[in-house]
């Protein structure tokens, strides 16, 4: 049995969707975790908000810092902070592309290579990148956000080959389309959401959104040091989706 009370966590994006969900989910296993947020009031009841912006490196050196300092050191980063973008190749001008890379592939590097010293320090290290199946699956008008997740997919497996001999496991999860405020606010764009919403369950191999506790769960896997052997992995939390070959809407 793992002892996940030893276990200090932090969660980029930890105050809101499946960061959110992670955040819970590691406490109700006994590790204790600061949500890093751009809004940190959004972070579980008993976690630790912190305020940072994982597109500004003072921001994210502060930040882990303080989580550091309040939390006694860090075990487990769960790099989750991610915006979406929307359009073709030609839709999104330069200032777009750097500003989705810069939250999305940048801040996971900034927010690693904070954490890296006190990573190194920990006999239970582990990150987890929040990826998608946009890094798989081809999808129509998300060049931006696809060439992200792609990255962060290729960077999960370059850093897992680089600190595998120092103990510190790196994993992925490739989530489907998942039920959280993020969708909420793509439904909400649509002249009928509820009727959006019942074709997007429609298309889902299981019939159903993947919830953001699902992929959490998922998380705590890659998380939980028992797990010593599983590293450089992308875990699909998609309903099958990608499995299945159900291109996604
Ligand atoms: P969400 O919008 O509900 O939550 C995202 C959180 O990240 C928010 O609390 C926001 O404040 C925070 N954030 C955004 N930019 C930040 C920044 N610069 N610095 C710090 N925090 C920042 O979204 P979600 O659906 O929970 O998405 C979380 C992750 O999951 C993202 O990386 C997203 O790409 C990925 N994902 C989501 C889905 C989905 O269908 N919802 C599917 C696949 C992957």
């Amino acid at each position: 049995m793992t002892d996940y009370a030893r276990i200090r966590a932090l969660v980029t994006g930890g105050a809101s969707g499946i960061g959110k969900a992670a955040a819970r989910e590691l406490q109700s296993r006994g590790a204790q975790v600061a949500g890093l947020d751009l809004d940190p009031s959004g972070a579980p009841d008993g976690a630790i908000g912190v305020h940072c912006d994982v597109a500004d490196d003072a921001s994210v050196r502060a930040a882990v810092q303080e989580a550091a300092d309040r939390l006694g050191g860090i075990d487990v980063v769960v790099n989750n902070a991610g915006i979406g973008a929307q359009g073709a190749v030609t839709d999104n001008d330069d200032d777009e592309w750097h500003r989705v890379l810069d939250v999305n592939v940048l801040g996971i590097v900034r927010v690693t290579r904070a954490a890296m010293p006190h990573l190194q320090q920990s006999d239970a290290a582990a990150v987890v990148n929040t990826c998608s199946i946009a890094a798989w699956a081809g999808l129509p008008q998300r060049a931006l956000y696809s060439a992200s997740k792609g990255a962060v997919q290729a960077l999960t497996l370059a850093m897992a080959a680089d600190y595998v001999r120092d103990g510190i496991r790196v994993n992925c999860v490739n989530p489907g389309t998942v039920d959280t405020p993020w969708v909420g606010r793509l439904l909400d764009t649509a002249d009928d959401p509820r009727a959006e919403r019942a074709a997007l369950e429609a298309r889902q191999p299981t019939g159903r959104l993947v919830q953001p506790d699902d992929v959490a769960r998922a998380i705590a896997y890659l998380a939980d040091p028992a797990h010593v052997s599983t590293t450089g992995t992308v875990l699909a939390v998609d309903g099958g989706m990608h499995g299945l070959r159900v291109r996604p809407a």
